[in-house]
């Protein structure tokens, strides 16, 4: 699933690509990604517009619409969601979506296997955005906003930092990397980090983060970002070595998602109590538990 830097790497193609065309019409594929969208229909709205700017807000790419009425269109990839630039004369895709006819003789074709991707137009963008929370490349991410956000919660670290209204565009791949850089255990209660894990978590985040968009992100093989070069440390690596001690990665489950950890570097908390999935060679944990 597309995070922060895959989506960025979205944004800097089609910066390149479409920024200054006009839409010469839209053709919706499959209605129900077109999740938002007023008054009259989505193709008559877009139609000779002009594409003056696209950006990226949390997980969205964003742009920005001048026509007859000032409008913003905003595409949340999901699972498998994609936006290529392609010539018009090129035949349909089996699983395109939304086509936006350019003005050069191109077309953005919203291609989305699984269906779960979603576009928003609106006039104002606050309808689409307005629940993000930071952006965790901006100046604003210091350790002390991130302190301030998350020191008072008991919840556990991992499920927070991947709460889109607290921090916008991290998902499990980089939340896992960051912390494992930070030597933090996702389990951890936020409450029970110490005054010195916020500085560091910061520095991992943006550092893991800088480093991701530079490399145009994480390739998985799914299409959605073709040629990203990040490697992950830990993420999807259950079973293999940690690059830090050489211990092994293990997987187990957070809030529901897989989450990968070396458990040297990142010791659990206390308290913290975890289903563990076993790999070959991994050593079995402590099953004990407290009784209640
Ligand atoms: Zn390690």
């Amino acid at each position: 699933m597309p995070e922060l830097p895959e989506v960025e790497s979205t944004v800097r193609y089609l910066k390149e690509r479409v920024e200054g065309l006009s839409i010469e019409r839209a053709v919706i594929l499959w209605h129900r990604t077109i999740a938002l969208n007023r008054g009259k229909s989505f193709s008559q709205q877009v139609a000779g517009a002009t594409i003056t700017e696209v950006f990226r807000r949390g997980k969205l790419v964003g742009m920005r619409l001048a026509g007859a009425s000032d409008q913003f269109l905003f595409t949340h990839l999901r699972m498998s969601g994609s936006l290529d630039v392609l010539p018009s004369s090129f035949d349909v895709a089996p699983h395109d979506r939304v086509i936006i006819f350019l003005s050069n003789g191109k077309s953005i074709r919203f291609n989305d296997t699984r269906k779960f991707g979603r576009m928003y137009l609106t006039p104002s963008p606050d309808e689409v955005v307005r629940s993000l929370g930071v952006e965790p490349l901006s100046a604003e991410f210091t350790p002390e906003l991130l302190q301030r956000l998350l020191a008072g919660r008991k919840r556990a670290i991992k499920p927070a930092l991947l709460d889109q209204s607290l921090i916008a565009g991290l998902g499990n791949i980089y939340v896992d990397e960051s912390l494992w850089r930070s030597g933090i255990h996702p389990l951890s209660p936020c409450s029970s980090l110490p005054e010195d894990a916020w500085r560091s978590l910061r520095r991992s985040i943006q550092e893991i983060l800088s480093e991701a968009v530079s490399l145009l992100g994480t390739d998985f093989g799914d299409g959605v970002v073709d040629g990203g070069m990040y490697r992950p440390s830990v993420y999807g690596r259950t079973g293999e070595r940690c690059p830090r001690c050489s211990g092994e990665i293990s997987r187990i489950v957070v809030g529901q998602r897989g989450t990968h950890l070396c458990l040297s570097c990142q010791p659990k908390p206390r308290k913290a109590r975890h289903r563990v999935k076993l790999t070959r060679g991994a050593k079995a944990p402590s099953q004990k538990r407290r009784k209640r």
